[in-house]
């Protein structure tokens, strides 16, 4: 009965630092956004209480009809949002999702195709240290040399080659648009199913801003935290039922015991949400804010992966700065601005190494910033960049510099309170 504040003061003073860590810094991880008061809320009720497996209205538990009604309305907002006719709302996880698929389509040791962790795919993709790597044959593709960008015929060589059961598009960072029409002339060919992981770019399919892979997969599956600004959890998507059944199945009893229902609540939220009017417009101005910042960093003379982005995120190369990932999220942290450090495409440097960071705009969009803000922060970027170029040592005047720039901006745009 007594609240956090009262009760447990080290994790609410933990929380509160966390809550200031997001509000005095800049956060550009692609992944990442920020959720509105009412989608965290939905999160913080009773509905964390409730064991609820099975289905609406096919429980294993009584006392569901009010859960019953939440979940009946996260599915037919989803199917809105998103045009199809399947949804199961209950993957803990984006991995979870993309199990549950593996489990309803796959046996051991069938072989599946995705994309290499290296090339922008996702550890769940068929990387050698994850469940999809160790349990099925997983071929990988990557992107061409040149251009940095899948090349479809050299995957349909490669998927004629391997005969994968199951192809899968999509990843972790890709910035260019995919088409996923092409995918499953692919997979047709073969006769595999097309399975694409739209987790990134949810937001964007969502609003039109990037062409829905729902018409050409078999599956679709998605995280709903990252530009679909919903709370951290997975979805399942199609337009074919009997397919719809095998994954319900799948999910429950297959892989996941109870519904976390106050997450499904939240993603009900973030689901009604999505569909105002409104939030098309914060995905377009997520889209064009990450232009501004990839042409500001391109005119402080990094490299951007593919030239540019058609998306919320960038890849920048930092070889022609002469500087490396790790050395460059460490010292942007130390200014106030959290990124990631990420292999490019045919990195010579180690995976803890590499020689590029990641850098994505549907965060900072959250909390107002325009393509004014974007701008100063590429040059923000820049100027720590610059800085470490000079003094690869000791960087600490550059990012003191920059640090308070970012203090007065952040300050700002404040975040709930
Ligand atoms: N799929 C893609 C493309 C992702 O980028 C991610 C997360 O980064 C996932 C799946 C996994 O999601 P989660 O972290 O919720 O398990």
């Amino acid at each position: 009965t007594s609240n956090l504040a009262d009760s447990d003061v080290a994790i609410k003073a933990a929380i509160e630092r966390e809550f200031h860590r997001q509000q005095d810094g800049i956060e550009l991880i692609a992944s990442e956004n920020i959720v509105s008061k009412a989608v965290m809320q939905a999160q913080g009720t009773e509905l964390t209480n409730k064991y609820a497996e099975g289905y609406a209205g096919r429980r294993y538990y009584g006392g569901c009809e009010y859960v019953d009604e939440v979940e009946t309305l996260a599915i037919e907002r989803a199917k809105q949002l998103f045009n199809c006719e399947y949804v199961n709302v209950q993957p803990h996880s984006g991995a979870q999702a993309n199990g549950a698929v593996f489990m309803a389509l796959l046996q051991p040791g069938d072989t599946i195709l995705g994309m290499s962790l290296d090339a922008g795919g996702h550890l769940t993709h068929g990387a050698r240290p994850a469940q999809s790597g160790k349990w099925f044959n997983a071929e990988q593709y990557g992107v061409d040399r040149e251009t940095q960008r899948i090349d479809y015929a050299a995957v349909e060589a490669q998927a004629i080659e391997c005969q994968p059961k199951l192809i899968i598009a999509g990843g972790s960072a890709i910035p260019r648009q995919i088409d996923f029409a092409r995918f499953r002339e692919i997979a047709d060919k073969v006769g595999a199913y097309l399975m694409v992981d739209m987790a990134h770019i949810a937001g964007l399919i969502a609003t039109g801003q990037h062409p829905s892979p729902l018409p050409h997969a078999h599956i679709v599956t998605t995280t709903t935290h990252k530009t679909l600004r919903g709370p951290r959890g997975g979805m399942i998507l199609s337009n074919d039922l009997d397919l719809g059944k095998k994954i319900n199945s799948a999910v429950f009893p297959g892989l996941q015991g109870g519904p976390l229902m106050h997450v499904i609540a939240s993603k009900a939220v973030a689901f009604g949400e999505a569909l105002q009017p409104e939030f098309t417009d914060y995905i377009k101005q997520v889209v064009k804010n990450a232009a501004v910042l990839a042409e500001t960093l391109v005119e402080r003379g990094c490299d951007i992966v593919t030239g540019g982005t058609d998306t919320h995120l960038m890849l920048v190369d930092l070889r022609p700065k002469g500087l490396k990932g790790n050395a460059t999220e460490e010292s942007l942290e130390r200014a106030g601005i959290t990124c990631n450090k990420n292999g490019i495409p045919f990195d010579p440097e180690k995976p803890m190494v590499t020689s590029g960071i990641r850098l994505g705009t549907p965060a900072g969009t959250s909390r107002g910033f325009g393509e004014e803000e974007f701008r100063l922060i590429g040059n923000l970027i820049g100027d720590v960049l610059d800085g470490l170029a000079a003094n690869p040592e000791d960087n600490s005047a550059a990012e003191a510099r920059v640090h308070e720039q970012v203090k007065a901006l952040c300050a700002r745009f404040p975040l709930y309170r």
